[in-house]
């Protein structure tokens, strides 16, 4: 009895501790519901946000929605949302340079309203409002955002992976991060210390010490962010501190000027007031005698008047002159200022569309410079063509005698590349050992002419590297723009088919896309 009770009340308690887990689960999966749905819900309205901005980006959020819709699991929603974020990162680059647009255009528009005469409170408020608003916009941390992202995923990644490793040459991650740093646009101190830690970098360094970089490098990124603000908020400031000593020297120059014109109207009268006292005593005259002491004492009288009157106006003058060297030195020193700046950002928008290792214009540049060629295109349907060139066996160079081998090859080869072409020609450094160039009102055949000298100087570029006699060959691809509506991506895709048969077929040679078929 006593057993099967017992036996019962096991049972019991197993369906009481069965009812409690299904009810957990049961919690768990709701909370977990909750939170998904949460989270799609957040999504979405985030796709919805970023919508209009880019015709890719609108197309790659239009399949996360659909996607969050119909329930997908994490697994399909991972690729969608990768695409989203480069797309992204595409409309960020783009918006940052109009961003760099609009505030030159403002300095435009601050020089020139400092140029006007009467400069009057509303204009000054209107003016105040610009430059707040440039403020915001201009030191704007979007900037560097995808930048402190990717390091900063960097950074996480390799702290889970936080094995003591032996000093490595110039491992994959070093090469990451020196790319990394080569993409960020700092100058003065900041950029001698980024030059620096990319020395560094490209040495021996253990997991730890790499490690350290990385937190120096973040230190120098945001101090670097921080300095580039100080020095904006700095400008804006000075720029507002002369507006308001420009405005208070004006003010105070109208109020003397009404102060001495109301002296001067009293000793006008005062002078009506002298004349008028001597005709009065001329025409009551009953003695020549009397006349002439009267007549002296008004001239005397009549002279103090005038004397004042004359020291008024000097007086007047002098402050003038004061006044106005006073605002014209302001002036100076604020136009100084503003050309400072505006050779600043110059060289900020340069140094963005150039290769910091070759000097020759970027991938960034190319792109904007394809965009202009292709309406040049569609306007005059002058001859266009592009070549894509790739440096062959370049692996060995770095293999066999080190990345700064590398490295000087690739400056060697891109100044040569310079040089060989015409000056009209467009060429820049794609990435890597690529290098692509455009060829403005130029046929297939005539760029293929200039491409034949260019590989044969290099051909003959006698390099040395550890007492080692080194000769270097090219590879390239040729396309030219047939019709109107072939967009230069795909003159581009044809160029580097052109390349990839070039490879192909042993190396060192041009290929031109007409000869390769689909
Ligand atoms: P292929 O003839 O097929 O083009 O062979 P390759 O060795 O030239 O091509 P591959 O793509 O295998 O190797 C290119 C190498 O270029 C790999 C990469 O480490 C190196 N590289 C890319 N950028 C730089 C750079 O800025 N400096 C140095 N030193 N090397 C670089
Ligand atoms: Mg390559
Ligand atoms: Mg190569």
């Amino acid at each position: 009895m006593n057993q099967s009770n017992s036996a019962e009340e096991k049972l019991a308690i197993l369906e009481k501790r069965l009812n409690q887990t299904i009810q957990s689960r049961k919690q768990l999966e709701d909370e977990y519901q909750h939170d998904w749905t949460h989270f799609s819900n957040m999504l979405t309205q985030l796709s919805y946000a970023c919508g209009g901005l880019d015709q890719n980006l609108d197309s790659s959020l239009t399949k996360l929605r659909g996607l969050l819709q119909r329930n997908s699991g994490m697994e399909q929603l991972k690729p969608v949302m990768a695409e989203s974020e480069t797309h992204i990162q595409s409309v960020t680059h783009h918006v940052q340079r109009n961003l760099k647009a609009s505030h030159e255009a403002t300095i435009e528009a601050i020089a020139w309203l400092k140029k006007q005469p009467a400069l009057s409170q509303e204009s000054r408020a209107e003016l105040q409002r610009i430059i707040d608003s440039t403020q915001s916009q201009h030191v704007s941390i979007i900037h560097y955002m995808p930048l402190l992202i990717s390091l900063l995923k960097y950074c996480q990644r390799l702290g889970h992976n936080i094995v003591e490793q032996p000093k490595q040459d110039y491992s994959q991650e070093q090469k990451i991060v020196v790319k990394l740093i080569a993409q960020l646009e700092f100058t003065g101190s900041t950029e001698k210390q980024l030059v620096a830690l990319t020395r560094q970098l490209k040495g021996k360094l253990s997991t730890s010490e790499l490690l350290t970089a990385m937190v120096s490098l973040l230190e120098t990124i945001i101090d670097g962010v921080n300095l580039e603000r100080q020095s904006a908020q700095n400008f804006l400031l000075e720029i507002s501190q002369t507006l308001g000593a420009v405005q208070g020297t004006l003010s105070q120059s109208v109020q003397e000027r009404s102060h001495y014109e109301k002296d001067n109207s009293m000793l006008n009268q005062q002078l009506k007031s002298n004349v008028d006292q001597l005709n009065a005593s001329v025409q009551g005259a009953q003695h020549l005698e009397t006349l002439k002491q009267e007549v002296a004492g008004h001239l005397s009288r009549l002279n103090e008047t005038l004397q004042e009157k004359l020291a008024l106006e000097n007086k007047e003058r002098q402050q003038f002159e004061r006044t106005t060297s006073k605002l014209t030195s302001k002036l100076t020193h604020f136009e100084q200022q503003v050309h400072h700046y505006k050779q600043k950002l110059a060289e900020q928008k340069f140094k963005s569309l150039q290769d910091s290792l070759t000097k020759l214009p970027n991938r960034a540049a190319l792109e904007e410079r394809m965009s202009v060629e292709e309406q040049r295109f569609k306007r005059t349907r002058e001859p266009l063509s592009i070549a894509v060139l790739d440096i062959d066996f370049f692996k060995r160079i770095n293999d066999n005698f080190g990345h700064s081998a590398g490295d000087k090859t690739l400056q060697v080869i891109a100044s040569m590349l310079r040089k060989a072409v015409n000056e009209a020609d467009f060429v820049c450094r794609y990435g890597g050992e690529e290098f692509v160039i455009l060829f403005p009102n130029t046929s297939i055949s005539d760029a293929q002419a200039r491409l034949e000298k260019a590989c044969d100087r290099i051909r003959n570029i006698p390099f040395k590297f550890r007492s080692e006699d080194i000769r270097i060959t090219v590879s390239v691809g040729i396309a030219e723009l047939q019709q109107v509506n072939q967009s230069l991506t795909s003159l581009f895709d044809a160029a580097d088919k052109a390349l990839y048969e070039a490879k192909r077929t042993g190396r060192n040679k041009i290929v031109l896309a007409s000869a390769v078929s689909d």
